[in-house]
């Protein structure tokens, strides 16, 4: 059981599997929703999500046809992205907001090609 919630405490979620396909999104609309380099997301059958508050607080968004990103209506955290045509029983969760630790064996890496250009993977000094 994995629980997370938002930046301000009005969502709160639990999962009831571990996130799958853990993702980081290079794409340029998660880094604007997001406002980072890229978005990280993993993986939950729908019916593995429950909320258990603040569900009336998400606000859906319509990011491109049929895939919409739920965030919080007071703070602005992103927590749900769904609609792949491929795979519509899933929804994915933006890893970040989980409060209870979670080990990810690897991450794969998608949209390389708009990566921004400011990103290093490793530091250098
Ligand atoms: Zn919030
Ligand atoms: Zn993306």
């Amino acid at each position: 059981m994995y629980q997370g919630s938002c930046l301000c405490g009005s969502v709160s979620y639990e999962l009831k599997s571990p996130p799958k396909a853990v993702t980081n999104c290079h794409c340029n609309m998660c880094q604007k929703q997001h406002g980072t380099a890229f978005a990280t997301y993993g993986s939950v059958p729908l019916k593995d999500l429950v909320y258990l508050k603040g569900r009336e607080m998400l606000v859906a968004y319509e990011s491109s046809s049929g895939i919409t990103r739920k965030f919080c209506g007071t703070c602005g955290s992103s927590v749900e992205w769904s609609g792949n045509s491929k795979f519509p029983d899933w929804v994915s969760i933006a890893i970040g907001t989980l409060d209870t630790p979670l080990t990810v064996n690897r991450i794969k890496d998608v949209h390389p090609d708009t990566k921004v250009c400011w990103l290093h993977s490793e530091s250098t000094s």
